[in-house]
């Protein structure tokens, strides 16, 4: 196989644009932020009981100081809402666990609507701190049905390898709380530029792409989402979508039952992904089609271009990625509101109903049967805690 493990000299010369619209995200891996908190009271099963607590994983465009204090407060704000248990040792969470040999496609979804229609999935990204399966604890305890992870540090190549005995936890943490392999949507790193002008960093960033879609399968999840990448104003947008897409086929190679995700950009820089062609000419180049799909980022969207506030401008948005890419390579939603403007090209989450897309444009996405079964994840600034929400969009659907 061509998979090239090259000794990775880190250069700090790597495609500056890509970097500049998507690297501002941080992992909070901070433990002390960490917080025991009391189960919702609909859920009883024991063992969410050692369920805990960190911030929101996961910011955009804010500098860190500001993350930093953003998280400590959502993090305060969830733990008033369920009942808060600072200050006892949460650490070592799932150690006292039995190893079950679990097959995570096995696991039933859970049943949140009427029987024969599909599940109303609606999570958030949440922290992995302290562990990998506490992604699926800090998931359970913000009243989540669906979850995205990092799934190791995003501001470096080199990696830890994942342990067997994180892969036991972590599939029987999912089984035990009833997490379904795709319900579960990992965000890939930062560093990552499949269409990279650059060849080391394009090297890199295939190895790297190659080694997450492996931990997915490990994992037993079957999704992976991640940024296409960037031109860096090197080369066509054309060039490098071809990258990108042999990128995929070369991670398809390598691995088996994971669906490459690629989201859509906001169209900022040099970014690839924000108009849908540029999906469409990745996907039309990747030999399986099976395994490759498309995470819709509502922000991005609106930021592209696309006025979701109207029926109209929704449906319209919709309609166009189904004639320009296909709706059955709809695998995913991102939930943000947007602080820019429709066609701002502008990469700033914002709070749900607070900021330029409104309440509204949720409404129509929390009840287009078109979403469901498909992990729906907000990316929101700590602001408003996860759980918040969650109920709040939770409370738009009528069905
Ligand atoms: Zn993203
Ligand atoms: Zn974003």
């Amino acid at each position: 196989m061509q998979r090239r493990l090259r000794s990775a000299k880190l250069t700090t010369v790597h495609d500056d644009a890509f970097v500049c619209s998507s690297i501002t995200k941080k992992e909070n891996i901070d433990e002390t932020k960490g917080k025991k908190r009391k189960r919702p009271a609909n859920k009883s099963r024991p063992e969410r009981k050692k369920a805990r607590t960190t911030s929101k994983s996961i910011q955009e465009d804010h500098d860190v100081s500001k993350d930093d204090d953003v998280r400590a407060e959502k993090s305060n704000q969830s733990n008033s809402k369920f009942g808060s248990s600072r200050g006892m040792n949460t650490d070592d969470v799932m150690k006292t666990e039995p190893e079950v040999q679990v097959d995570v496609k096995s696991v039933p979804m859970k049943a949140e609507t009427k029987a024969g229609t599909k599940p109303l999935y609606v999570g958030a990204h949440v922290s992995i701190a302290g562990g990998l399966e506490n992604a699926v604890f800090n998931a359970v305890s913000i009243g989540a049905n669906c979850f995205a992870l990092f799934l190791c540090s995003q501001r470096q190549w080199k990696k830890k390898p994942l342990s067997e005995e994180t892969v036991e936890a972590f599939r029987t943490a999912c089984e035990k709380q009833g997490f379904s392999s795709d319900s579960i949507l990992p965000h890939g790193s930062y560093l990552l530029n499949l269409g990279s002008p650059d060849e080391e960093t394009l090297a890199k960033s295939r190895d790297s792409l190659i080694d997450e879609m492996s931990r997915c399968q490990r994992l037993g999840i079957c999704l992976y989402n991640f940024h296409p990448g960037s031109t860096c104003g090197k080369i066509s947008v054309e060039e490098s979508v071809k990258r990108i897409a042999t990128g995929i086929n070369l991670a398809h190679a390598e691995t088996e039952g994971v669906t490459a995700v690629i989201e859509n950009m906001c169209c900022q820089g040099s970014t690839v992904g924000g108009k849908f062609e540029e999906l469409r000419d990745i996907i039309n180049m990747v030999d399986d089609k099976s395994r490759v799909g498309v995470c819709l980022d509502t922000c991005h969207a609106f930021a592209a271009g696309n006025d979701l506030r109207t029926k109209e401008g929704y449906e319209r948005m919709m309609s166009e990625f189904d004639e320009t890419i296909g709706l059955e390579f709809l695998k995913a939603i991102h939930l943000n509101d947007s602080v820019g403007d429709v066609g701002c090209h502008l990469d700033r989450h914002e709070n749900i109903g607070k900021g330029k897309i409104g309440l509204q444009a949720f409404k129509y996405v929390m009840n287009d049967p078109r979403l469901r079964g498909i992990p729906m994840i907000l990316e929101t600034p700590g602001n408003v805690d996860d759980a918040t929400e969650i109920v709040k969009l939770r409370g738009l659907a009528e069905f």
